[in-house]
């Protein structure tokens, strides 16, 4: 695989997703953050976007549910670089119906090299990350070089 540099902005395209029993959670984390959260870009599956749009009082671009495909949704918007951070508190005690979307969302997530914090500990290291303020270069595959490479292959 062949890698390229992308950019993202100063301005963070942030993905916030909370499994039931984590709700709580994220919405008292979000709160504690909202200064900072709100010098970003939000995006969130439904019910979570809902929830924390209440509870911050500031505007989240909301997706479907996650079970009603609101993972996927995200994770599509990956390859295209829409998303530069996924905070996502999975809840790891009980199994979801949705967990191959879960599955799948982090998969993506792993090939374009997005950060993903999956508890609130990661989430403070994210969020406190200078980087969180400055334009950040980072590796991403090289899609022209992945396809041209695979069309040489003999079928
Ligand atoms: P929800 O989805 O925000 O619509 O509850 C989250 C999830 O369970 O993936």
């Amino acid at each position: 695989m062949q890698f390229k540099t992308s950019v993202m902005p100063k301005k963070k395209r942030i993905a916030l997703i909370a499994h039931d029993n984590m709700k709580q959670e994220l919405m008292e984390w979000s709160l504690l953050h909202r200064h900072q959260l709100e010098n970003h870009e939000l995006f969130a599956t439904g019910t979570t976007g809902h929830m924390l749009e209440t509870e911050l009082s500031i505007p989240i671009t909301k997706l479907i549910s996650g079970p009603l495909g609101g993972d996927q949704q995200i994770g599509a918007m990956l390859p295209e670089k829409k998303i530069d951070l996924i905070i996502f508190f999975w809840d790891p005690f009980e199994p979801m119906p949705h967990d191959p979307d879960v599955k799948a969302l982090l998969r993506v997530a792993a090939v374009w090299n997005v950060a993903v914090a999956c508890n609130r500990s990661s989430a403070d290291f994210l969020l406190s990350s200078p980087l969180m303020s400055a334009e950040h270069s980072y590796r991403i595959p090289d899609y022209d070089s992945y396809l041209a490479e695979r069309l040489k292959k003999p079928s």
